[in-house]
């Protein structure tokens, strides 16, 4: 009798172009087995919302192939499983955080022991972060040389059909997903989100097929504006694998050739934003401290204030700037926040409260359906000036001046902000310079409906440049 072969679900839950499960299913029966694994990652376990999300991938998974389901570290768990069945081999896709590193090569012990094989494969990136290289053999600091490395590798490998696959026939023990306890109770704050979200790969095929046929024409032109529904909204599932990277890119590549060159401007900026999640992936490889550490060492001794009721505000979406409480709402409700959002959010944090990134980092951790080790960190020392290739420290959102460019009709901060909604465009973005006259018939009281500014942001801008100079030149 054929060995089965045990296929350990991780980051890449999806049949499809899937190559550790291609494997594990040409090698005998597969056992899927899903490890929900809170000890290994420490501080870093899974946030709300990416567990929300881990949910219901798993649900509709469960729907096309038998899961068994256990908690536990995975190397002992793995340990178990080959033990109780005797499996032949072990299939994964890889995974680059910090810990994983250490826990693959654990999982690879604990084959050997049990005497059987240990196969680790791509497919989470389009790139491993050892195979690009500048040319003096080093890891790329700066996006633009590495995006234009990954461009001359050609194009992805082709993709792969989902594989005909025997399941394991003996029953295994199998936690109910259910007693897992991923989905919030009291309060539901997720109550938003499933009119919002398919999680799973036909929701990610989904949304995949309606972004080409509806946002990718616009995506050049209008990616940077919160009020219209251009991009993609992939990032949640390119996160837990419900689509693979090289999926997206072929699909936008072959929409491309289709439109017989109209959309070459456009297909590019998407792909380079793919590769900004390549980027942030191969700094978190080479660089592992940068989920906690800035990339600038001289960064470790900026003047940080400490500032419990200016990071409540900014949390909760009262901070009295509408750009930030839209988004910081938004977020709250679905998961999600628009890209240029996360950056002037991020910004005001950072630079106009002077509260540490590493705490806007926690925050989206918890809250983001995409919460993701490698962008998520890279991204957020972009914005505070102390990672590779970081946006200059002294570069200041005006939260007033980014809303009027990015949201000149108000519509993204109405709908997300609605004690606003009356106000005129001329004063959506800046409601305290709104005569007495304008804010009554708008029903909007400040202090009391909707809040005054937490600070003033040009003295604010003043005092970050201040701290930012007592850095400036430190090593
Ligand atoms: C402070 C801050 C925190 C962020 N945290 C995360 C995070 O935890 N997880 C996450 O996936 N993205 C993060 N981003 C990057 C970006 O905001 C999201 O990837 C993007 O908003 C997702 O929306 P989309 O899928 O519609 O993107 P699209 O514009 O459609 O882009 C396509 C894909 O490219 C990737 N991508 C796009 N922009 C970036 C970027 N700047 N960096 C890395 N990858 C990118 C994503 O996988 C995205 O799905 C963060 C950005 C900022 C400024």
């Amino acid at each position: 009798m054929t060995s089965p072969s045990l296929y350990w679900l991780r980051n890449d839950l999806r049949l499809a172009d899937n190559a550790a499960l291609t494997a594990a299913a040409a090698q005998g029966p597969v056992i899927f087995l899903y490890v929900l694994d809170d000890e290994t990652p420490g501080d870093w376990r899974l946030g709300g919302a990416s567990r929300w999300w881990l949910h219901h991938s798993l649900t509709s998974l469960s729907a096309k192939a038998p899961l068994t389901l256990r908690r536990g570290p995975a190397d002992k768990v793995i340990a178990e499983v080959l033990k109780e069945t005797g499996a032949g081999s072990v299939h994964f896709t890889r995974d680059y955080a910090p810990w994983s590193g250490a826990l693959e090569r654990r999982v690879k012990a604990a084959c050997e022991a049990s005497g059987a094989a240990c196969h680790r494969y791509g497919g989470f990136l389009l790139h491993e972060p050892e195979a690009i290289r500048n040319g003096s053999g080093e890891p790329y600091r700066v996006y633009t040389p590495f995006s234009k490395a990954c461009f001359a590798t050609g194009e992805p490998k082709p993709l792969k059909p989902v594989p005909a696959f025997t399941s394991f026939a003996a029953k295994l023990a199998s936690d109910r997903l259910d007693d897992w306890d991923l989905l919030p109770t009291k309060p539901d704050w997720a109550k938003g989100f499933s009119g919002f979200w398919t999680p799973g790969e036909e929701g990610a095929a989904a949304r995949l097929k309606a972004f080409i046929a509806d946002g990718l024409t616009h995506y050049a032109d209008e990616r940077d504006r919160p009020d219209r529904d251009v991009t993609s909204r992939l990032s949640p599932h390119l996160r837990f694998g419900n689509i693979s990277p090289a999926q997206c890119w072929h699909a936008v590549r072959a929409a491309q050739f289709k439109s017989g060159g109209k959309l070459d401007k456009t297909a590019e900026k998407f792909l380079k934003e793919i590769l900004w999640r390549e980027f942030s992936y191969h700094l978190l490889h080479h660089w592992p401290t940068l989920p906690t550490e800035p990339f600038r060492p001289e960064f470790r001794a900026f003047p940080w204030a400490e500032d419990g009721e200016g990071l409540a505000a900014w949390q909760r979406g009262r901070t009295g700037y509408p750009i930030v409480d839209a988004g910081m709402r938004e977020l709250w409700a679905t998961g999600t926040m628009h890209n240029r959002v996360r950056m002037i959010a991020a910004s005001f944090l950072i630079k106009d409260l002077l509260i540490p990134w590493a705490e806007g980092e926690r925050w989206f951790w918890d809250t983001l359906v995409d919460a993701d080790i490698g962008s998520n960190s890279a991204s957020w020392q972009w914005v505070a000036g102390c990672g590779a290739d970081a946006a200059p420290y002294f570069r200041i959102f005006n939260p007033v001046l980014q809303g009027e460019k990015f949201d000149g009709q108000g519509t993204y901060v109405r709908k997300w902000v609605p004690e606003l909604a009356r106000l005129p465009n001329q004063f959506v973005h800046k409601p305290w310079e709104a005569p007495r006259l304008v804010l009554d018939a708008a029903g909007v009281e400040l202090g009391r409906n909707y809040p005054h500014p937490v600070v003033d942001h040009g003295q604010a801008r003043d005092k970050a440049l201040a701290a930012f100079k007592q850095i400036k030149g430190a090593a």
